[in-house]
């Protein structure tokens, strides 16, 4: 998988585009960036596509897309700011060629809709000269309105171009990324999207170490394609047990002390509305669940510890799963192996 990023328009004079409450071709850049340097760490090649001067509009256009061929890239991201005439447009969208509701541009579109943007949609791009022109598929991305005060304000809120490049990224690790099933491009970036919420919920609330969260996710979602992942946002396979929220049906298989298995049909599973949701919750399970109203905590051992085999052996120990072996794996398949003990530290 190579993706070609473009950052919206030259940097100044011919091409530069909209200038509102900040200039258009300054922030194409520090989001685009951001967003590179994101794909980068997650191991996926990056074409930059970003053309800073050029002597006319048509020119700068043409150089782009000249450089997104040359690559043979397969998926080309054009960052941009919307602007309208009366100021008072506001929101995200995303232009594809024909108005095509690419699951990237869609993912796109609805995480940054997260950030507060009212989500205006995919709209029909063909006569844009970077969607019409590119060989590979066109996304052309106005995050927000850079002449909306609103806009602005919640584009400043919500943390700017990190948050900004950040949906984008994770629109993409669950899309075009998720695809190339199997590959290390994929692979890494699944541990990267995972870890850093894990991290975070780790310094917060000090339940369970990143490591083991990433190494359940790995294993229980088989990076991120198992069905519950795809359908149901469910990175782990947790049971409905007093969940009020949203549910998805499906069979389970569980397995025997004596190592046989055996199914039980249309068990109710949790389901969520993203991963990260998904990951906090899975979180809360571990330090609330209980099995006799509150007075003992199932996974007390658990909760807090700060040394990843440990965790991982009171897990099982403490029946979170019925699998055997299920702490061996963790610990020697996924920790070890992708060296997840870097997001504890
Ligand atoms: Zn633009």
């Amino acid at each position: 998988m190579i993706i070609g990023v473009n950052c919206g328009h030259t940097i100044e004079g011919a091409g530069s585009g909209a200038v509102g409450f900040l200039k258009e071709s300054v922030h194409t850049r520090f989001v685009g960036n951001a967003l590179m340097k994101k794909l980068k760490n997650a191991n996926v090649e990056v074409i930059d596509c970003t053309v800073d001067h050029a002597g006319s509009q048509e020119a700068y256009l043409e150089k782009a897309v000249q450089i997104a061929q040359q690559a043979d890239i397969d998926l080309f991201i054009s960052i941009h700011f919307n602007a309208s005439g009366e100021h008072k447009a506001h929101g995200v969208e995303a232009y594809t060629y024909g108005g095509k509701r690419h699951n990237e541009a869609v993912a796109i579109c609805s995480h940054l809709q997260k950030l507060g943007f009212v989500n205006r949609g995919i709209k029909d791009g063909s006569g844009l000269y970077v969607i019409r022109k590119t060989k590979a598929k066109a996304i052309l991305i106005e995050v927000c309105f850079c002449d909306n005060d609103e806009d602005i304000a919640i584009y400043k809120r919500a943390g700017a171009q990190e948050a900004a490049a950040d949906a984008i990224f994770n629109a993409l690790c669950e899309t075009a990324l998720e695809r190339k099933e199997g590959t290390e491009d994929s692979r890494q970036a699944f541990i990267e999207v995972v870890g850093k919420i894990a991290r975070k919920d780790w310094l917060e609330r000090n339940i369970l170490l990143p490591s083991v969260v990433i190494a359940q996710a790995v294993k229980e979602s088989a990076w991120g394609t198992s069905e519950l992942a795809r359908k149901a946002n469910a990175l782990f396979g947790i049971k409905r047990n007093g969940w009020d929220g949203r549910i998805y049906v499906k069979d389970a298989t569980e397995q025997r002390a004596d190592g046989s298995f055996y199914t039980v049909e249309q068990t109710q599973w949790r389901a969520y509305d993203s991963w990260e949701q998904s990951i906090l919750d899975h979180n809360d399970y571990i330090a609330q669940r209980s099995t006799d109203g509150g007075k003992t905590l199932r996974y007390a051992p658990v909760i807090g510890c700060g040394d990843y085999t440990l965790a991982a052996r009171y897990l099982q120990i403490c029946g979170y799963a019925t699998a055997h072996g299920y702490a061996e794996s963790l610990i020697h398949d996924y920790i070890e192996r992708y060296q997840l003990m870097r997001f504890d530290k």
